[in-house]
């Protein structure tokens, strides 16, 4: 099965050839979902909503349904990506869930804790193969991130990507999306953000027009740091706290002194704020 009309492959293919970024943001519950769909109709702004594979373990099939009815029914291009799933379990769930017909437009397959490309391919594969009869493509990553984020396994020894392994990679995996380690972590950093450009540059050279690249870990990242990832090539930007803690703070604050409905109207409107502004940082405003 091709990938042709994919949601979250066409989504990063237009950005890709047009220059822009596309705010990948992590939803933990239904009022993110609405919060995101929201402010991507409002700048007329394609978008992809991320979860982690613990909301999905969370909410199985009726929630991954509703974040696709949510992201489908919007009046601009928005797709549904599964992030980072490791465990069997997860990949089961999310797959199964597939060939019953409730489908993810993409799914990370992470095996970046493998030892070597050999042992990430041989893990990554059989599922990259089983999505694929669904037609949902495969992100993969290529060397390991250091750090960790809510429910992922936190890993301390990082490896920046080899650019001259990266299509023996992708081939191998059968993959489609490439999320590249360039000096990005995930959570907090301890030192100033010091990104190899040079890698994605070569990166992009080797797979610009077949395979977007995806960039992790952008936690307290400033503005032109995102803007230059971009220029080299970066298409899928995925962003989780930025959005999670002023939205979490928000709902608690709201739910002391405030009727539940207005307590969520409100962190909703905080959530979609933070997505406006990433909308207009990627540039992706009015390319709906
Ligand atoms: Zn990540």
């Amino acid at each position: 099965m091709s990938f042709t009309g994919n949601r979250t492959l066409e989504i990063l293919r237009k950005a890709e050839r047009e220059g822009y970024g596309i705010l990948a943001q992590t939803c933990y519950d239904a009022h993110c979902v609405i919060g995101l769909v929201r402010a991507a109709e409002r700048c007329r702004s394609p978008a992809i909503i991320n979860l982690f594979p613990v909301t999905l373990a969370y909410g199985k099939g009726p929630f991954l349904q509703f974040c696709l009815n949510a992201a489908h029914q919007a009046s601009v291009p928005i797709a549904v990506n599964l992030d980072h799933a490791t465990d069997p379990e997860h990949l089961e769930l999310a797959l199964s869930l597939a060939e019953a017909g409730i489908a993810f437009d993409s799914i990370m397959v992470d095996a970046s804790h493998a030892e070597s490309d050999e042992e990430n391919i041989a893990l990554a594969r059989p599922y990259v193969e089983r999505a694929r009869k669904c037609g949902v493509p495969v992100e993969v990553e290529l060397g390991r991130l250091e750090g960790g984020e809510a429910g992922l396994r936190m890993i301390s020894d990082a490896k920046l990507t080899d650019p001259a392994k990266a299509l023996t990679f992708m081939n191998g995996t059968g993959a489609v999306v490439l999320a590249p380690s360039i000096g990005n972590l995930h959570g907090s950093y301890i030192n100033p953000p010091n990104f190899r450009q040079d890698i994605l540059k070569s990166l992009q050279a080797t797979f610009k027009g077949s395979v977007p690249l995806c960039l992790h870990g952008t936690d307290e990242l400033p503005d032109w740091l995102f803007v230059e990832c971009i220029k080299n090539g970066i298409s899928k930007i995925n962003v989780n706290s930025w959005g999670r803690d002023p939205y979490a703070k928000a709902l608690a604050a709201g739910l002391q002194s405030k009727p539940f409905p207005d307590a969520v109207e409100e962190a909703t409107e905080v959530f979609a704020k933070v997505c406006e502004r990433f909308f207009n940082v990627f540039q992706s405003v009015g390319k709906a």
